[in-house]
C-alpha cells in the first residue's frame, strides 16, 4: 500500500484507491490526473483487490491490509475488477457493499445530446438500487444433484432505508416522481413488501409524485421511454439490469459513473467492469470513473473542485472531443484515453 497526497494538504480529503484489473489502471490514472487537475485535495492510500489477491489466495479479494485502509478512511474509490464467474470466489463488490453497509446504489444516467449519440435526448433519471439484500446475499445450497436453491432475502428496515433514501435524495435534488419496479404479481411476500413499504414512506412525501411498475415492462419502457422516469427505486438485482440498459439507451456504458452510500462509508466506481477486449490499448473512457470520482468530490464537500472537474470535461464532450466508444456524426476529433484525458485538463 503506498500513500500520496496532493499539494493542497489542509482540507485533503482521506479516500482508498483501487486501480483494479483490465483497464482499471488507465482509467483510474487519468479520473485522478483530472480530479486533481481541478483542485481536488485527496490523501490517497492505494490498495491492491481483484485478480492479483484473489491468485495470491485471499478468495475475499482483499487483504486484510487493505480492509484496514477501507476501515479508517470509509471513503473507497475503485476501477473495476476482473470478477471470476462460477464458482471458488466470493464478488469483492460483495464483499465490500455488505462489510460497509453500502445501502444503496445511485446511478445517475442521462443523455448528453446533442453532442454524444442518443435515441433520448432528454433522458434524465437516477436509479437507487437496494445494494445489500435480494438474491446477491450468496445464500445458494444445493438440494440435490439437479436442483440448486438461492434466496430471495428482503427485509423490511432495508426496504425501508433504500426507499427513504429515494425520495429524500428527489426533495434535495428537486427531482419530482419515483417510481418503484418490483415484480409484486409473482413475488407477493418479498416484493410485495418493498412496495407496501413504498406506499407508506411515499406518504410522508406529498409533494412528490408516485408510480409503480412491474419490472419486466418498465425494463421494456426503460429501453423504449427513458424520458418517462425521474427516480427509481427498487431492489437489488433488478436495479443492477435496469441501470445498464439506461446507462446503454443513453449513449455508452462507459459515461456511467455510480455511487455506494452506507451508514458505515461509501464506494465510488465506474459502472462497467473491467473491458479485458480493450485492456492496453489506450482507448478506454475515463468518464464513468471520473463522473464518479466527481460525485465523490461532491460527497466529500469539494464542491467547487467537483464544478470545475465536471465543467471541463463537458466542454471536452461538447467540442467534439471523444474516446470511441462516444463517437458518432458528431465527433470532431476521436482520441484516446491520454488525449482526452490532456483535453479535459486544458479546459479547466
Ligand atoms: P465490461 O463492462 O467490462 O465490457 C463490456 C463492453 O463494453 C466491452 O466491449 C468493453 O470493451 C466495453 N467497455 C466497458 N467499459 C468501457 C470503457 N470505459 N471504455 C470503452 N469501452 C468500454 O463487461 P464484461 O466484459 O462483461 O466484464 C469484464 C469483467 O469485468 C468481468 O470479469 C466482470 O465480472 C467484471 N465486472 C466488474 C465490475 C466492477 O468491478 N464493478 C462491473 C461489471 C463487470
Amino acid at each position: 500500500m503506498t500513500v500520496q497526497t496532493s499539494p493542497a494538504q489542509s482540507h485533503a480529503t482521506s479516500v482508498t484507491v483501487a486501480r483494479g484489473d483490465g483497464i482499471g489502471p488507465e482509467i483510474m490514472d487519468a479520473s485522478l490526473a483530472m480530479l486533481q487537475a481541478a483542485g481536488a485535495a485527496l490523501a490517497i492510500e492505494e490498495i491492491e483487490v481483484g485478480e492479483k489477491v484473489y491468485k495470491a489466495g485471499f478468495t475475499s479479494g482483499l487483504t486484510d491490509d487493505a480492509w484496514a485502509s477501507i476501515r479508517r478512511t470509509k471513503l473507497l474509490y475503485k476501477a473495476p475488477i476482473t470478477t471470476p464467474y462460477g464458482g471458488g470466489y466470493k464478488s469483492l463488490n460483495v464483499t465490500i457493499r455488505t462489510g460497509l453497509g453500502l445501502f444503496a446504489n445511485v446511478r445517475p444516467v442521462r443523455a448528453y445530446a446533442p453532442y454524444i449519440r442518443t435515441h433520448h435526448p432528454a433522458m434524465d433519471l437516477v436509479i437507487v438500487r437496494e445494494n445489500e439484500e435480494d438474491l446477491y446475499t450468496g445464500i445458494e445450497h444445493r438440494q440435490t444433484d439437479e436442483v440448486v436453491q438461492c434466496l430471495k432475502l428482503l427485509s423490511r428496515p432495508g426496504s425501508e432505508r433504500v426507499i427513504r433514501y429515494a425520495f429524500d435524495f428527489a426533495r434535495l435534488s428537486g427531482r419530482k416522481k419515483v417510481t418503484c419496479m418490483v415484480k409484486d404479481n409473482i413475488m407477493k411476500l418479498t416484493d410485495g413488501m418493498f412496495h407496501q413499504v413504498f406506499r407508506e414512506i411515499a406518504a410522508e412525501y406529498p409533494e412528490i409524485a408516485t408510480d409503480h411498475m412491474i419490472v419486466d415492462i418498465g425494463a421494456a419502457k426503460m429501453a423504449v421511454n427513458p424520458e418517462r422516469f425521474d427516480v427509481v427505486v427498487t431492489p437489488n438485482l433488478y436495479g443492477d439490469i435496469i441501470s445498464d440498459i439506461a446507462a446503454e439507451v443513453a449513449g455508452s456504458v462507459g459515461l456511467a459513473g455510480s455511487a455506494n452510500i452506507g451508514q458505515h462509508g461509501a464506494m465510488f466506481e465506474a459502472v462497467h467492469g473491467s473491458a479485458p477486449d480493450i485492456t492496453g490499448k489506450g482507448i478506454a473512457n475515463p468518464s464513468g470513473l471520473f463522473l464518479a470520482g466527481v460525485e465523490m468530490l461532491q460527497f466529500a464537500g469539494q464542491g467547487e473542485a467537483a464544478a470545475r472537474a465536471y465543467n471541463a470535461w463537458a466542454a471536452t464532450i461538447e467540442a467534439g472531443i471523444h474516446t470511441g466508444d462516444m463517437s458518432g456524426p458528431e465527433t470532431k476529433q476521436k482520441v484516446g484515453t491520454k488525449d482526452f484525458t490532456a483535453a479535459v485538463i486544458a479546459r479547466m
